[in-house]
């Protein structure tokens, strides 16, 4: 048995402005990221290295707020966050502010496997990355037409435009149970549109945006990141499984209709459990999402259709 969840950001893109072709487009973004994911639990490889390999096919795709496409700071840069976390131990990785590095989420992973840190920050994270053998972009390598366009619309005061939708457009995160009933998670982001620079969201927050543990579940997050770190979404979650008689389903709709609604807090969250039960829940308008599961087929969805 193997499960694999993936998403592509919580978002209040109105169901009229997602034209089918830009439908077709995410949702292949979505299928990619659970094809080659799927493709390693099938062969009974790691978690681990199944959300690595989703994160990485959705940071290439310029379509997400992660790698390529991410959306850009006030002042016109893109500034990078991820983190990962292997359940069986504990273990975690995590990366933010970064201007320079291509797949956020494998520095992160680096940083799990070949640092004594849980999270690095900045210039001193790309140094270590270079030490690690990776090598560095042009910061103008993650812009996107669309990007800049969403950018200048909101320096402009557009009213139509709140950063907050925008930037729910495109976070990427995984989710996955191997075939030896080990858990991980993997979140990456470019944050918010017109985030202030030096801004942190809760994706790369251990326990936030990213949490894992064999006893519970794998979570990874998306929406409004303030709100989230406050909450401890992440490990919210696992904490319920772990410590009440709830359910993997029951904890994740608690906290996305519960504690997140009660601050306002918008977003959505996807969650595997050790059983494979595989939870996608939002209190946004919708959220991009996918799952995979031993013997199925890829299943996309956005809005709140099955
Ligand atoms: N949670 C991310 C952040 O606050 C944004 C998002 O998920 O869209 O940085």
């Amino acid at each position: 048995m193997f499960g694999l969840a993936v998403h592509g950001g919580a978002g209040t893109l109105p169901r009229a402005q997602l034209d089918p072709d830009r439908e077709r487009a995410y949702r292949a973004g979505l299928a990619d990221a659970l094809q080659a994911g799927g493709e390693i639990l099938a062969r009974n490889g790691s978690s681990l290295d199944a959300v690595t390999r989703a994160v990485v096919v959705l940071e290439d795709n310029p379509l997400f707020n992660a790698g390529r496409g991410a959306v850009l700071t006030l002042d016109g840069h893109h500034e990078l966050d991820a983190a990962i976390m292997e359940g069986s131990k504990l273990r975690a990785g995590a990366v933010c502010g970064l201007h320079h590095i291509r797949n956020p989420v494998e520095l992160a992973r680096t940083v799990m496997e070949h640092s004594d840190y849980v999270m690095l920050h900045g210039a001193g994270a790309e140094e270590f990355a270079l030490q690690q053998g990776f090598s560095l972009v042009a910061n103008e390598y993650f812009r996107t037409e669309e990007r800049w366009r969403q950018l200048e619309r909101l320096r402009r005061g557009d009213p139509q435009l709140s950063p907050l939708t925008i930037s729910h457009v495109g976070t990427v995160g995984a989710v996955a149970l191997d075939t030896k009933g080990g858990l991980a998670a993997a979140t990456s982001t470019g944050g918010m549109t017109a985030k202030r620079y030096s801004r942190i969201g809760d994706s790369p927050i251990i326990g936030a945006g990213t949490y894992a543990d064999d006893r519970c579940g794998a979570v990874s997050a998306t929406g409004h990141g303030e709100i989230f770190i406050r909450a401890a979404v992440a490990h919210d979650i696992c904490a319920r499984v772990r410590f009440t008689a709830c359910s993997l389903e029951q904890a994740v709709r608690d906290v996305v209709y519960g504690e997140l609604v009660a601050l306002r807090g918008e977003g959505g969250v996807i969650a595997i459990d050790r059983h494979g039960h595989i939870a996608m829940e939002f209190n946004s308008e919708g959220m991009f999402r996918g799952s995979l599961t031993a013997g199925g087929e890829p299943r996309t969805s956005i809005y709140g259709d099955p």
